[in-house]
């Protein structure tokens, strides 16, 4: 990763050294194809970020969980090495319901609570609905165009009568998705449950998408692919304009210099790659396709302590807040062997947006607040707080991932996905068929856009 020139040529150039981008890169140099990457940042890992804290103690400020049926991101992390561990899931999470109660819970909320019952039916029938999702070819689905016109807004407040019920799916879309349930269509939640395969694989840690960690961060394997990569990784080099030429293959112009390539993979989330000119113009379904699937929003707070001292006190560290709190999600995020405490708290989608106006030290307190109200005056001091605002974030411009509009997949969705636009192919974890918006999704869609162009290599 010290190449300061281009070489005048590759035959394959990756843009974009995400999961996404690294995976395809890989996939290619395993086939012995000549593939370089180009990366605008100065690191690699792109929407997954780990940073060393203090000795040994690592905090991932963007994706960090991977589960047992993501496959890829865990053949990927045995191939290299990297290490992970069980997420602390033992004791009781916590609730801190709008009417400032907190009460303990296990599974899909407190027995005692409100709504819990219909929740769990509602998330049942979109079970059922997803379920119906052809996942290579979404867009032939017969509901397409009514799915796809519906908010899931729209759709809960017509199907779900209990109120409380609607504040339990309406925390669960920002949760997994990072938007408000206004935001996206209920076949672009259909699509994205039946991705991960099922509703409690998206939402539960044990057996689901929550259930492990990496011992040295999830950037670890990223970082690990790269340097098997070698020199073919370049960073600092933001690709800005890619020209399909007239003969057959690419111009790919970036800050460092241009290179010619037969075939090129855009790796960037929608919200980066849209920002890339292309000559001649897309076609038209792939410009609304990126156009209309923004960025969803979301920040991620770490506060270290010197125990997880919830533990001793029979708390799992998962806690739900619902209410005017910024925080919406918390978790135990402390290093396997326990050494350190540390909380990792979520705030989403419109809660967001207000949180982000705040200074600061408002930011801090607003955070430390909720913390104190689940966990004792003990969370409100902590030793360290740090955050990390994705939508500021100059290359991912959100997360965790995009997400299409109402109506996108019915008008653009057949062709504006993925569909490859001659030497021009698509990846990125909104690209994939099978956990999209996450990191086996990525890593998925980087070795599909590999296998086109190895297939049309060989033709
Ligand atoms: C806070 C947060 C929490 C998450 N939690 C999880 C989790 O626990 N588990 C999970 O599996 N997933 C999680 N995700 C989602 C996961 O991180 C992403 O799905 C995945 O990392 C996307 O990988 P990608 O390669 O598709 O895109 P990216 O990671 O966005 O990679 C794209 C790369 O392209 C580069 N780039 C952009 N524009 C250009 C350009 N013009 N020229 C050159 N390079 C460019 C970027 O710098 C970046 O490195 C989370 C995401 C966030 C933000």
């Amino acid at each position: 990763m010290t190449r300061v020139t281009l070489p005048p040529k590759a035959t394959v150039v990756v843009v974009g050294a995400g999961y996404a981008g690294l995976s395809a890169a890989l996939a290619l140099l395993d086939e012995d194809v000549d593939v370089l990457v180009l990366e605008g940042s100065d690191r690699v890992g792109g929407r997954v970020l780990s940073e060393q804290v203090d000795g040994d103690l690592v905090v991932d400020h963007g994706g960090q969980w991977v589960g047992p049926t993501q496959t890829r991101f865990l053949a990927a992390a045995e191939r290299f090495g990297c290490a992970t561990f069980p997420t602390y899931n033992s004791g009781d999470h916590l609730e801190l319901w709008a009417d400032g109660v907190c009460r303990p819970f296990r599974g899909a909320g407190p027995d005692d609570a409100p709504g819990v019952d219909a929740y769990v039916a509602a998330a049942d029938v979109i079970d059922e609905m997803a379920a119906t999702i052809d996942l290579d070819d979404p867009t032939a689905h017969p509901r397409l165009a009514e799915w796809d016109s519906e908010t899931v807004q729209s759709y809960v407040d017509r199907t779900v009568a209990d109120e409380d019920a609607r504040l339990r799916l309406a925390l669960a879309v920002q949760g997994v998705w990072t938007v408000e349930p206004r935001d996206i269509s209920v076949f672009h939640l259909l699509f994205y449950v039946a991705s991960a395969g099922g509703f409690d694989q998206l939402m539960e840690t044990e057996g689901c998408a929550q259930e492990r960690r990496f011992t040295a961060g999830a950037q670890s394997v990223a970082l690990a692919i790269a340097g098997h990569l070698g020199d073919r990784v370049v960073l600092g080099a933001p690709v800005r304009h890619v020209e399909t030429l007239d003969g057959g293959g690419v111009r790919v112009d970036t800050e460092r210099g241009e290179i010619l390539a037969d075939h090129v993979v855009i790796a960037a989330s929608p919200g980066a790659a849209v920002r890339i000119r292309f000559t001649p113009p897309l076609p038209q379904s792939r410009n609304r396709w990126m156009e209309r699937t923004p960025m969803g929003d979301v920040a991620k707070i770490h506060t270290v302590y010197d125990t997880p001292f919830w533990r001793a006190d029979g708390h799992s560290g998962e806690a739900t807040a619902y209410g005017d709190n910024a925080v919406g999600v918390v978790f135990d995020n402390s290093p396997d062997d326990g050494s350190a405490g540390v909380l990792v708290s979520f705030v989403y989608a419109d809660r967001q947006h207000r949180w982000a106006t705040l200074s600061e030290q408002e930011r801090r307190a607003d955070v430390l607040a909720t913390l104190t109200a689940i966990f004792g005056a003990r969370a409100g001091n902590p030793l360290q707080y740090l955050e990390k605002i994705w939508p500021d974030d100059a290359w991912a411009h959100g997360g965790y991932a995009a997400n299409p509009a109402p109506g996108v997949w019915t008008e653009h969705g057949a062709t504006g996905w993925r569909a490859a636009c001659g030497p021009v192919h698509w990846a990125g974890t909104e690209t994939s068929s099978v956990w999209n918006g996450y990191v086996d999704g990525a890593i998925a869609s980087g070795q599909r856009a590999a296998a086109e162009i190895t297939t049309a290599l060989r033709s």
